[in-house]
């Protein structure tokens, strides 16, 4: 069994569609389980009409109507009759969805995944209806059965244990035999998306497709995972800051949590860990051209070909934290510190003590910092840098430093063996 997984950009026309139809329907040599995300920008839209989010009666409106109007001009194009079953599902989707939105706010993180979900549950149903109708059999599975979480809504926690019982239930079973016609069977899911025990729906977190991808392969004991990008692969570098990026065939699973977590934007933090814990290597390749070899994660030694990795995050701040007493900052205070930045979930990327004062370097969000400043300003002083950059540099050399940071001013900088890691003014 293999799993594939599309994300929004890969779905978000017509002609986007089609092209998933054609790599799908390439697939002939195993059971295949598709995973897919919301169509296009579907999800931020949808994350404005959450019942109680600021906004009046005639916003949503439109808003529901934008998405609804979005979804059937595609259907309109990929099937032949205006009325068909995918169609009338489709309407039926859309006049549940309003509803939803129209819903009493209860707690914003339930009522998020509650409407959000929508945009995994109507994605699917377009696109598993338009497979079947251009002979591409599949089966529709909705993967809030499959995929069990806590109650963390927004930041399902999954329970690994009963998510592989459901899923050799649900999907496995589905996928066992071939066909009559010799052919193997094909499942349609929802990225992002998972059930609670009590039925209520979770989510997995923003961009969490890839972390379902990853669950399913390792509930499944999948083959191999693809995960298909508007990218050839996983490149050293975010196009959008750097002319002159390489291909990286082949990345250690640990390589890839470490890039995962330094921010690089190709994969989902989570994703990797289930699919190393069961040595499912995982496919990067461009939907843009299927046949091109594209990037593997797997048990590999190292990087190759071997070059420098450059990682950059955007909206970064420097925070120093100074104790009011002029006592040092020693155990006893970074304790305290830590303690609200854990409660707060404020995520420190980078930090750096000395005898007075504590810096660290965090994303910025605003409402986030003032809680922070509300909670730490009886014992300290608060000062920060805004509008900064951070470059992450893995196998760097001096060389590579100085061309990147050329004449910015550096804020603040750590070298460890592998990594360094540079703050500077943006
Ligand atoms: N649709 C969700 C999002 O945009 C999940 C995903 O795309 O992976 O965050
Ligand atoms: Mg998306």
């Amino acid at each position: 069994m293999k799993v594939f997984k599309f994300g929004g950009a890969s779905v978000n026309s017509a002609a986007a569609i089609r092209n998933v139809a054609h790599i799908v329907g390439q697939q002939k040599d195993s059971p295949l389980i598709v995973v897919i995300s919301a169509m296009g920008k579907t999800t931020n839209l949808l994350e404005k009409v959450i019942p109680g989010v600021p906004g009046n009666e005639q916003e949503r409106k439109t808003l529901v109507r934008q998405v609804t109007d979005y979804h059937m001009s595609i259907a309109d194009e990929l099937f032949d009759k205006r009325r068909c079953p995918t169609v009338e599902r489709l309407s039926e989707l859309f006049d549940q969805l309003d509803c939803a939105t129209q819903k009493t706010p209860t707690t914003y993180n339930f009522d998020y995944d509650q409407v959000v979900s929508y945009g995994e549950i109507i994605s699917t149903t377009l696109i598993s209806g338009y497979l079947n109708a251009i002979g591409i059999t599949n089966t529709w599975v909705d993967v809030r059965t499959v995929i069990r979480t806590n109650e963390n809504y927004r930041e399902g926690i999954v329970d690994f244990g009963k998510s592989s019982l459901l899923a050799h239930d649900k999907i496995g079973m589905l996928t066992e035999k071939k066909r009559a016609d010799g052919s193997y069977p094909i499942v349609v899911t929802q990225g992002f998306i998972a059930g609670t025990d009590k039925g209520t729906t979770t989510t997995l977190g923003r961009e969490g497709s890839d972390y379902s991808a990853s669950i399913l392969s390792y509930c499944l004991d999948a083959e191999n995972m693809t995960i298909w990008k508007d990218v050839p692969g996983f490149l050293n570098a975010d196009p959008k800051y750097f002319k002159n990026t390489v291909k990286i065939d082949r990345i250690p699973f640990n390589e890839a949590i470490e890039l995962a977590y330094y921010g690089a934007s190709v994969i989902h933090p989570k994703t990797v860990k289930p699919i190393q814990n069961k040595g499912i290597s995982l496919n990067i390749k461009s939907f843009l051209d299927p046949q091109a070899e594209g990037s593997v994660i797997g048990p590999y030694e190292s990087i190759a070909p071997m070059t420098p990795l450059y990682i950059f995050k955007n909206n970064q701040i420097l925070l120093s934290i100074q104790p009011k007493d002029f006592s040092f900052i020693a155990e006893d205070n970074l304790q305290t510190i830590f303690a609200v930045l854990a409660r707060l979930n404020i995520r420190v990327n980078l930090m750096q003590n000395s005898a007075l004062s504590f810096s660290l370097c965090i994303d910025y969000n605003d409402i986030l910092i003032q809680q922070l400043r509300r909670e730490l300003e009886n014992d300290f002083r608060l000062v920060y840098n805004t509008g900064l950059q951070l470059i992450t540099i893995r196998y760097y050399n001096q060389a590579i430093i100085d061309e990147i940071v050329a004449d910015r001013t550096i804020l603040l900088q750590q070298r460890a063996r592998t990594t360094t890691q540079i703050l500077v003014e943006n």
